[in-house]
């Protein structure tokens, strides 16, 4: 049996819960179609080794002004992250300890001189496309960018380091515009950029704001539900099939699944040339973030180790029970396993030699073929050669979700962004423009 709706929407992450609300306040009959068994996508408040961890994104900011307005909507407010009061880094020959501050201050002038030109680039940060000087660089690696800077050997690693938790990935391939779109959206200034990424948390957890847009929502919500095709059957109307055997059709779908789980869709008729070329390039996002425990509430810290450690870079979140938590974020899913307690005591005894490692927990996000990535970070040439491409709906096939967003592509933010922009395309019956 077939059932209808006005717009079917694929995946209940933040991209999927905000196209589906927007579709059904304009008195839509929606369905929000999701194959897990929850809503959040990659986000996920679950509880793990007794408190209630987020396990994918997590940390919003002010300047991410599509998340910042939902919060604002639903009186959800934030929880900061503590402030470090130590910090060690390693150099590229051996471990320091030292302050918060003086990390900063050895990050600072390298993240200046690589990151300069963010503005002149990227004017309007929001609006990356029309960025006339883009093309010209966009090929760049930013690995190329860090190796020509005139730094010392302590500096280029630190800087390499960084950068390598910024993408959760290689920085090889690793697009040089994505380094400059990134702080261009804090108006050149790294530090607020990494302020944005790993400070201010959602006040009840990224659940809270996902539950309070579902609950602002009247759509039809599968879980278990998926799906494997999308038949285009002429200008306004597709039918969605899923796994399970189930047909809805829709005069319009929206497709939030991510870049890396696209390729799990047979679409009728197939994705165009140059959407089935981004997706078989696919982005660079493929690291791991991993919650651990070590013995003794120790003082809070960050530590940022080298780039090729199997994890780079830990903060430590809360003190409970004689214990202290503490998240770990490394370049190569598979260079280390989120329950190997062993591996992450070996790895964070190079920056802190006496902790006691345990207990560990993670989702497995590059492996978990609904995901296949962590945040969407984008190669050498993606921007100028599919982010327009990928945006483009097919007919009444739209497309959303964080990889392919405009503004903080990569972050929760840009999920709304792009989940706004889908369903007001839809609204206004015509190819999505910049939010
Ligand atoms: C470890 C990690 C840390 C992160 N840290 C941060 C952070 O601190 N701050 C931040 O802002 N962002 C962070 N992010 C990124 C942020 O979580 C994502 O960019 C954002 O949540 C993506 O939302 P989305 O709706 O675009 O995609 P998703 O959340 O991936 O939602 C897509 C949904 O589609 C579903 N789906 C896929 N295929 C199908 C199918 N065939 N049928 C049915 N359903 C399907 C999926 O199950 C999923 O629920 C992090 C991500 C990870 C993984």
């Amino acid at each position: 049996m077939t059932e209808k709706y006005d717009t079917v929407v694929i995946g209940a992450g933040f991209a999927g819960l905000t196209a589906a609300r927007e579709l059904s306040h304009a008195g839509q009959r929606v369905a929000l179609i999701e194959a897990r068994d929850r809503i959040g996508g990659r986000t996920w408040l679950a509880e793990r080794m007794g408190l209630n961890l987020e396990l994918g994104g997590t940390w919003v900011h002010w300047t991410q002004p599509f998340v910042w307005a939902e919060l604002t909507r639903y009186g959800i407010g934030l929880a900061p992250s503590p402030t470090p009061q130590t910090a060690s880094w390693w150099n590229g020959t051996e471990a320091v300890v030292g302050s918060p501050d003086e990390l900063l201050e050895l990050l600072d002038h390298p993240n200046q001189l690589l990151t300069q030109r963010s503005r002149e680039i990227f004017p309007e940060p929001f609006a990356p496309l029309t960025s006339e000087r883009s093309a010209d660089v966009d090929e760049e690696s930013l690995a190329a960018h860090i190796a020509a800077l005139p730094l010392t050997d302590a500096q280029r690693a630190l800087l390499t380091s960084f950068w390598t938790l910024n993408f959760n990935g290689k920085l090889g391939d690793a697009a040089y515009t994505q380094a400059l779109r990134w702080v261009a959206l804090t108006n050149g200034d790294w530090k607020v950029t990494f302020e944005a990424c790993a400070t201010y948390k959602i006040a009840g957890g990224t659940k809270a704001l996902a539950d309070a847009i579902l609950a602002d929502s009247d759509v039809d919500l599968l879980f278990n539900t998926d799906v494997t095709a999308v038949c285009t059957r002429d200008r306004r109307g597709a039918a969605v099939s899923s796994a399970d055997g189930r047909e809805f059709t829709a005069d319009d779908v929206i497709v939030t699944a991510p870049l890396h789980s696209l390729g799990r869709i047979d679409f009728q008729p197939p994705l165009d040339t140059r959407k089935q070329a981004a997706v078989k390039a696919g982005q660079l996002g493929l690291g791991t973030k991993i919650w651990f425990t070590i013995d003794g509430e120790r003082p809070h810290f960050v530590a940022l180790g080298g780039a090729d450690w199997p994890l780079n870079f830990f903060q430590s979140e809360y003190h409970r029970d004689g214990k202290t938590y503490v998240i770990g974020f490394g370049s190569d899913a598979h260079a280390i396993s989120p329950d190997d307690v062993e591996a992450v005591q070996a790895t964070l005894r190079r920056l802190v030699p006496d902790a006691v490692v345990l207990e560990t927990a993670g989702h497995a996000w590059v492996d978990d073929e609904l995901s296949g990535e962590t945040w969407p970070m984008h190669r050498t040439g993606y921007l100028t050669t599919s982010l327009a491409h990928l945006q483009q709906p097919a007919g009444p096939i739209h497309f959303a979700g964080s990889d392919i967003a405009d503004g903080w592509g990569g972050f929760i933010d840009g999920a709304i962004e792009s989940g706004l922009t889908a369903a007001r395309a839809i609204l206004t019956n015509r190819a999505p423009v910049p939010a």
